[in-house]
């Protein structure tokens, strides 16, 4: 977890504190959002989607959320981070969504956090970490390098078990059971 005091370096010892969010980084707020991504992850689950959740927060007020969706809408851009930066730049009347943070119950990947950065979303409170496709700090960290435009402050593992477990439980209950 990175603070959201600063794009995740120790100005002091000039070292990298990924994953290092002080508790008090997380806001009553950020549990509440992250709340209702998880919903919206649940739901995608429900309609038989990987069940991940997003919602997009400016000034304190909901501008959009959404769960992932690529099967419905047979579009593999259908993440739902992407959906939700859309609705919300449909409903903001404007394709940059300065100051905004946007909520999502697993570590956005390549994509998201491109659609992230084209945005200038502000920052990412994420739940789970994917060891296997993050890009905010994992496997890739799109959010703090020095080679693009635009820095995003992550703050990780906000409901980090309950996200996991939504995921956990959706794949098992898809595995073939064992002969
Ligand atoms: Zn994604």
């Amino acid at each position: 977890m990175r603070s959201a005091a600063g794009p995740g370096d120790d100005a002091s010892t000039g070292t990298r504190r990924l994953f290092a969010t002080a508790p008090e980084a997380v806001t009553d707020a950020d549990r509440h959002w992250m709340a209702e991504a998880l919903r919206e992850g649940q739901r995608a689950g429900e309609r038989g989607e990987i069940p991940i959740g997003a919602v997009v927060v400016l000034d304190g007020v909901e501008l959009a959320r959404a769960g992932n969706a690529t099967i419905a809408e047979r579009d593999p851009s259908g993440h739902a981070e992407v959906r939700a930066l859309r609705a919300a730049a449909a409903k903001a009347d404007t394709h940059r969504l300065v100051g905004s943070v946007l909520y999502a119950t697993v570590e956005p990947c390549v994509m998201c956090m491109g659609v992230a950065i084209q945005a200038r979303v502000a920052r990412i409170v994420y739940g789970c970490t994917d060891p296997k496709g993050g890009a905010a700090g994992t496997l890739y960290d799109l959010a703090d390098d020095p080679r693009l435009n635009h820095r995003i402050v992550v703050t990780a593992g906000i409901e980090a078990d309950a996200c996991a477990e939504l995921l956990q439980r959706f794949f098992r209950a898809r595995r073939p059971p064992r002969p």
